[in-house]
């Protein structure tokens, strides 16, 4: 068995290069290889001494996870579903915008967490994604997209660990992974545009500001505990009065002045006119002023058996004004990659049913694309 390099961010790669007798600089331009070039074969690596390549192709390899599907949407969102093994498979979505590219990322195979009006939540806990895994996913996108879009430069300009899972459930493989994204020899992403989502795991906020700060986005959804305890289970154990601060002391470390909260849209659950000023409150409460967060009100995406709606969209407009008057900065989200199920919460919807027949087809696939990673076939359908 050879190791697999994207598992290595730059300090692990150069304790592995150490391991066989090399010198730190040869850690940098094999990351860079990596990284910036998307090269994965070693013998292509012309400015490497050749016994070293020659001693790479003996120990490791370069490869992200096979794809299974990917759909190209008529907005331009791309979604490919990977497979990781064992009949799981994870998500991940480009969205690109005027000003920017964003990959939504998966941090773990379905997610323990089980919020109500979330599918991967509903589909249960299969496996956290190793740190590979999950840089895989930017690795495989970008060189992908740079590729198709015939382009030199940089594509993604933006992540979100917004895809499945709760990223700070998965800790120890997330925080090498946002550092190859941070990486000047990795993808050179500033701390304000790499951003993790959680639904509210208060320690682990705590360790990322300390350990790496990057933006935050929490999933607040409701503004009392009671109604919270219902939609996010996670807030029986960590309840708004831990959460709240939380965030707040997240602001010493964040590279960006604010928080965002997500909040999902819930016809006749979470979007009356009282709860958005009992969100006001709610904020005036933790801060000294409003102005430490910001919220995000996302259109709620149905999926079968959730048995909830979505906020018409004049409530939703209705719920943003009270906000938007009392001083917060307020955004609507826009629904991205609908005609492709790779918005909000649709992620692996029929995840389960579908990975039995799409790792079939992967495998069927698999040598094609193994010849040549980052040549895809185009909207492949199941
Ligand atoms: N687990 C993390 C990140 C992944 S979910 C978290 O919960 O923050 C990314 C965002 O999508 C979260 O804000 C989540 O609440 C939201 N979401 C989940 N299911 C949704 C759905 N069906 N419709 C709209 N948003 C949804
Ligand atoms: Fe998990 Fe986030 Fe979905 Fe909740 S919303 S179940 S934390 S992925």
């Amino acid at each position: 068995m050879t190791v697999n390099l994207l598992e290595h961010d730059l300090e692990s790669l150069a304790a592995f290069c150490e391991r066989l007798g090399e010198k730190r600089f040869r850690a940098v331009q094999l990351f860079r290889w990596i990284h910036q070039r998307g090269c994965s074969r070693f013998e292509d690596m012309s400015d490497l001494a050749k016994s070293l390549r020659e001693k790479l192709k003996g120990v490791a390899h370069v490869k992200a996870m096979d794809v299974i599907t990917q759909h190209i949407s008529a907005d331009g969102t791309i979604k490919w579903l990977f497979d990781v093994g064992g009949g799981n498979a994870v998500e991940t979505v480009f969205i690109p915008e005027d000003d920017r590219g964003t990959l939504c990322l998966s941090t773990q195979a379905g997610c323990a967490m089980g919020c109500r009006f979330c599918s991967t939540g509903h589909q249960g806990f299969s496996r956290n994604l190793t740190t590979g895994e999950i840089i895989a996913q930017l690795w495989f996108a970008e060189h992908f997209l740079r590729k198709h879009l015939k382009r030199d430069e940089r594509v993604i300009s933006n992540t979100v660990m917004m895809g499945m899972g709760e990223p700070l459930q998965n800790y120890t493989a997330l925080i090498p992974a946002l550092r190859m994204m941070l990486d000047d020899h990795g993808y050179g992403l500033s701390r304000r545009r790499v951003t993790v989502s959680t639904s509210g795991l208060v320690k682990k906020i705590d360790l990322l500001g300390v350990e790496c700060p990057v933006a935050l986005a929490v999933s607040l959804h409701a503004p009392n505990n009671a109604l919270r305890d219902y939609l996010v289970p996670l807030n029986i154990k960590h309840p708004l009065e831990e959460l709240m601060p939380a965030c707040v002391n997240y602001l010493e470390h964040a590279p960006r002045d604010f928080i965002t909260f997500e909040y999902c849209m819930l016809d006749a659950v979470n979007d009356s006119d009282a709860h958005a000023q009992e969100l006001v409150q709610l904020v005036k409460h933790y801060g000294h002023s409003v102005s430490w967060c910001k919220f995000n009100l996302i259109p709620f995406n149905p999926f079968p058996a959730s048995g909830l709606h979505r906020s018409k969209q004049e409530r939703i407009q209705g719920f943003a004004k009270i906000l938007s008057e009392a001083g917060i900065t307020t955004t609507i989200r826009k629904t991205r990659g609908d005609d492709i199920d790779a918005a909000c919460g649709q992620l692996a919807g029929d995840v389960v049913d579908r990975t039995r027949v799409t790792v079939r087809i992967a495998r069927q696939r698999s040598s094609e694309l193994n010849s040549n990673p980052l040549d895809v076939p185009t909207d492949a359908k199941i």
